[in-house]
């Protein structure tokens, strides 16, 4: 079983080491060493959980970070003022905003005044046109950390079926737009989708990214497929789990990327790339 797993903390490592090579280069030749700023709306767990993450992950890689808590009953201009000024900061290379942003507040609107240029996540509507169009831009991290699994998996993706089930703009739209940027043939799948079960059955990869628990089954896989788990999850006893019933589906997969352990430990080392990308285009 143990061989069948892709585990995320390899993948980390090798992103991590060449963001810290990076790093000690800047500060081996006295540049100025890159900055994130995370802005995060209100107190919530989920969010003070994810941002001692990401100090720690800053900390280990060795880039600055400045967080933000902003009140979560802030308006919509308040927030835009705040992004402004740091739109402005020649210090502060990437912008990161967590999401999802209070029910009160219009994300479609706060996102258009990130900078493109300091949008790391690769939420700004021109990220996403140019990143469609072939042309160089910010990527989600979570897609392009699925990406980093495939390859790990060994699986070349050209002429190869692979099913995404999702259609979300983070994940499972762009990271089906990756798959056929390696000449995949591409099916996405979504809650309004019919037959789900066998139009996965032919994929040569399925990458599940729906947000349900343990949903997909043995029987819905090709024996051998390439199976990577993106989703986050609890199950009825609170433990975390994936779209992927995993126990029931290993003997069936040729590779699986599990939870935990699997893509949710990349996610972040990919956001560092993403900053050093960032600070590099700055020049
Ligand atoms: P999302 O915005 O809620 O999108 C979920 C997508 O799945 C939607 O397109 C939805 O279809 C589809 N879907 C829902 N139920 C389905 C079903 N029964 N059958 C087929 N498709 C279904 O979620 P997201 O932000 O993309 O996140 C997806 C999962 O990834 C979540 O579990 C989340 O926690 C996890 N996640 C992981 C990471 C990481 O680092 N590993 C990062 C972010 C998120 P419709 O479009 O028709 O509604």
């Amino acid at each position: 079983m143990e061989n069948k797993c892709i585990y995320g903390k390899e993948i980390a490592e090798r992103l991590d080491q060449r963001t810290i090579e990076f790093v000690e280069e800047c500060r081996n030749k006295g540049r100025r060493i890159p900055k994130l700023v995370c802005i995060a709306i209100g107190n919530h767990p989920a969010s003070v959980a994810y941002m001692k993450g990401l100090r720690k992950k800053c900390e280990k890689v060795k880039v600055e970070l400045e967080t933000v808590v902003l009140d979560a009953s802030i308006s919509d201009f308040e927030l835009i003022r705040t992004i402004h000024g740091y739109n402005k900061m020649i210090s502060i290379d990437g912008i990161l905003l967590q999401m999802p942003l209070p029910s009160h507040m219009n994300r479609e609107k706060i996102v258009l005044e990130i900078d493109p240029l300091k949008d790391v996540d690769g939420l700004h509507p021109l990220n996403t046109g140019l990143f469609y169009q072939g042309q160089e831009a910010f990527v989600p991290c979570t897609a392009l950390s699925a990406m980093e699994f495939i390859h790990e998996s060994g699986m070349n993706l050209d002429g190869k079926e692979v099913v995404v089930v999702g259609r979300s703009n983070v994940i499972g739209r762009p990271v089906a737009q990756l798959c056929l940027n390696e000449h995949a043939s591409v099916t996405v799948v979504h809650s309004k989708s019919l037959n789900i079960e066998k139009i996965c059955s032919h994929a040569d990869v399925v990458i599940a990214a729906a947000g349900v628990p343990k949903m997909i089954k043995k029987n819905w896989l090709k024996k051998g497929a390439v199976v990577i788990d993106v989703g986050i999850n609890y199950d009825e006893n609170g433990k975390m789990c994936g779209d992927v019933d995993f126990d029931d589906v290993i003997d069936q997969v040729g590779k699986i990327s599990p939870v935990p352990k699997g893509v949710g430990v990349v996610t972040n080392s990919m956001l560092m790339r993403n900053l050093i990308f960032a600070y590099q285009r700055k020049g």
